[in-house]
């Protein structure tokens, strides 16, 4: 992936700022994992290395170990059972065995980059990323999704310098990570939304070149559709790049709005409320994916249905609200909406502005039935039982998942439009 050529082609930007990146090296391509020590000698990581990965990414990823002893590195390793969350209690651990090595390299996907990317840049150290399935898109983001005290924020993290994908690798992963992958890619579609509906009721900061590389990016992988669960080298290399692309995308904008919107909080709800139970919250995309689906029909109902609206100030019933958080949550419910981020929309500008609103969602997602096509094909879940989570659980999400940031969502505004959200879903 040329990167410097993404960079040069970004700059000078209409939006009016510099747009740069962290990461020099991306290498995606059939059995480079003999080429890994060479990778990270040339991208300038020094000869102690600390390698945390878990017992089935270290399998998966054979031969890894073997390319940084050749490459003279002295390797540290912290090898976890299975680690499924990511939660700061293995970010200090990590940071704690990073004080006398040069650099780290994660071994894995999803939560074991997590916890690594923000350790790294906590202590900083150069990071590698080392991805054995192409499951999420979170690989060259510089924030990352961490649990402390049972709720889930974003954390500033390191970009990795380095993120290598052997196809070789990436085409084995389980179906259901490579499938849970396409679920976060369509996420996509909701983010540039409300990225959008941002920019235009709020002033929020848009850029619209980088709107586009996501863009590019999703449409890419919905072509792909049909040849994620492929046993191709082929497919799982240019969704792997494609996941690449929205992380760098985010770094890009300073911020997530390019790869998340509604649908990312609606499966942090989800994720938070099974973290409290002690239940195994499913995979990141999966979750996204279903919330994706609920998301994409609410938007499009409500542009398709409502020719005008009539907006008031937020009517939110608080009450209802923290009824539905834990109170181990009410804290940071409360911190995230003292002031609520509906405070800056004016009534009278979100009724005027509605039929450009109406025109975003026509414009940037696909139609109901064309999702649904699109995840069946890709074997991606499309309903809350496939993630363990019932209908009402579900309900309950899309309806509260707003008060957990301060962050405008186009459903956040229903309180405004004096929508019952049930009538659309
Ligand atoms: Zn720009
Ligand atoms: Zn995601």
């Amino acid at each position: 992936m040329n990167l410097e050529k993404i960079v040069a082609s970004l700059n000078p930007c209409p939006c009016g700022r510099t747009h740069t990146f962290d990461t020099k090296v991306v290498e995606i391509g059939s059995g480079i994992t003999v080429r890994t020590g060479d990778i990270l000698r040339e991208a300038g990581f020094q000869d102690r290395i600390l390698l945390v990965a878990d017992r089935n990414t270290l399998r998966a990823a054979d031969g890894v170990l073997e390319s940084l002893t050749n490459a003279h590195f002295t390797v540290k390793q912290l090898i976890y059972e299975d680690l499924k969350s990511a939660c700061v209690e293995q970010v200090r651990e990590i940071e704690a065995l990073c004080a006398d090595v040069d650099g780290v390299i994660s071994v894995g996907t999803g939560s074991l980059n997590d916890v690594c990317r923000v350790a790294a840049y906590e202590m900083k150290k150069l990071l590698c990323i080392f991805a054995t399935a192409p499951s999420m898109d979170g690989f060259a983001s510089d924030t990352a999704p961490i649990i402390e005290n049972n709720f889930k924020s974003s954390w500033q993290a390191a970009q990795p310098a380095v993120i290598i994908g052997d196809t070789k690798i990436l085409v084995k992963a389980p179906a259901i990570l490579k499938s849970s992958g396409f679920g976060d890619m369509m996420a996509k579609y909701i983010g540039l939304v409300d990225w959008k509906i941002a920019h235009l009721l709020i002033d929020e900061y848009y850029c619209e070149n980088v709107a586009a590389i996501t863009q590019e990016a999703t449409d890419r992988i919905a072509s792909l559709a049909d040849r994620i669960l492929e046993d191709s080298e082929e497919a799982a290399g240019a969704v792997m790049e494609a996941l690449i692309m929205t992380g760098l995308a985010m770094k890009l904008a300073g911020c997530s709005r390019p790869a998340s919107g509604a649908e990312h909080v609606v499966s942090h709800y989800l994720e938070c409320h099974k973290v409290i139970q002690g239940i195994w919250p499913d995979y990141h995309g999966r979750k996204v994916g279903v919330a994706t689906v609920y998301c994409n029909r609410l938007y499009r109902n409500l542009a398709e249905r409502l020719e005008e609206i009539h907006c008031t100030k937020d009517t939110t019933d608080w009450d209802a609200v923290y009824a539905h958080y834990d109170e181990k949550m009410h804290a940071d419910v409360k911190r995230l909406n003292t002031p609520t981020i509906t405070d800056l929309v004016d009534p009278a500008k979100l009724e005027a502005a509605w039929p450009e609103i109406r025109k975003i969602i026509f414009e940037t997602l696909p139609t109901q039935e064309k999702l649904l096509d699109l995840m069946h094909t890709a074997g991606a879940p499309v309903e809350p039982s496939e993630v363990h989570v019932s209908d009402a659980f579900m309900m309950d999400a899309m309806q509260y998942h707003g008060y957990m940031r301060y962050r405008l969502l186009l459903t956040r505004l229903l309180p405004m439009m004096g929508i019952k959200m049930e009538d659309y879903l």
